[in-house]
């Protein structure tokens, strides 16, 4: 007898991003005026000014106005929050990005809520958050809403699916969590403290691993069937940039999953411009 084994389907984002950026385009230029956004850097971490390029570049292929604010390393909490605060008050300004991760002198949680909630198309305020969790109209964080998307566009449902999230952090894990729960999912949520991680991840049809734990989910942790999306990104001095999933081994396993570079990152970014346009409307 013949046994065929398939690999998954790579859910490309660069890919899924193409094919959704001309309706975005179209509803840039249906707007009145042509949005702008301002990204504000503290010092120079070489991953935040990567992650900022990618920014700018979609915002000018977009035909999006950008502005990258750079502070020094050492500026203070009060000298940020008043940039912020002059922002908020610029009706010329339509989204606010405060690059993360900031310097461990500054209290991000304070900058990130100091964001006015309809400019915060990162979706991380309180007001964005709660909304999110109340099932309410609001900003969705953008990396929730970039695998919404990934998932819609490759047809891929969420309700009813038993979905295991792994990480549980404020700004990453949980906003995943509550969109799947928004979504009509059974989500259950592994973390650092989770003893039984494979029982977890084998009881799901969907694994979203955002952990930043490389080669965390191996093959043991998954079954043929099995969706996975890989959020987690860490740079590698040998191999660049790598996920939260050994992916070689778990493609060959798996019914689809998303590659590191290449998968949640670009619908991230994404998602912050559909965030954006839905802000400047
Ligand atoms: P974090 O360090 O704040 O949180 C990590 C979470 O993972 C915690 O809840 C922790 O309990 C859990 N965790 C860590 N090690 C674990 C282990 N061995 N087993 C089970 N759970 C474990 O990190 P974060 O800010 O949430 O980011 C997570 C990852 O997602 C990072 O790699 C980050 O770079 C990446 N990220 C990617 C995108 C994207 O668009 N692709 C966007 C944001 C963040």
């Amino acid at each position: 007898m013949l046994t065929r084994i398939m690999s998954a389907t790579i859910l490309d984002g660069r890919a899924t991003r193409a094919a959704l950026l001309p309706s975005l385009k179209e509803r840039v230029r249906a707007l009145k005026h042509v949005p702008m956004l301002v990204i504000i850097q503290v010092g120079n971490r070489p991953d935040s000014t990567a992650f900022i390029r990618a920014k700018r570049r979609l915002a000018q292929e977009l035909g999006i106005n950008e502005k990258h604010i750079e502070l020094p390393v050492q500026v203070s909490q009060q000298e940020i929050q008043k940039t912020i605060e002059a922002l908020n008050n610029d009706p010329m300004v339509h989204g606010i990005i405060v690059q993360l991760p900031l310097p461990a002198h500054l209290d991000s949680d304070v900058i990130i809520e100091a964001v006015s909630p309809t400019k915060d198309v990162d979706g991380l305020t309180t007001f964005n958050m709660n909304a999110l969790a109340q099932n309410k109209l609001g900003v969705m964080p953008a990396t929730a809403r970039g695998i919404r998307e990934l998932l819609a566009f490759n047809k891929i449902t969420i309700r009813n699916k038993t979905v295991a999230v792994i990480g549980r952090s404020k700004m990453v894990g949980t906003p995943i969590a509550m969109m799947c729960k928004a979504e009509g999912a059974n989500v259950v949520v592994g973390h650092r403290e989770t003893v039984d991680l494979i029982g977890v991840t084998q009881k799901a049809d969907i694994i979203i691993v955002a952990t930043g734990h490389r080669g965390l989910i191996t093959s043991a942790h998954v079954r043929p069937g099995q969706v996975v999306i890989d959020v987690g990104i860490t740079r590698s001095a040998d191999i660049g940039l790598v996920g939260d999933v050994d992916f070689d081994a778990v493609k060959e396993i798996v019914a689809a999953i998303t590659p590191v570079p290449g998968g949640v990152g670009p619908m991230t970014v994404f998602a912050l411009f559909e965030n954006l346009v839905d802000l400047s409307v």
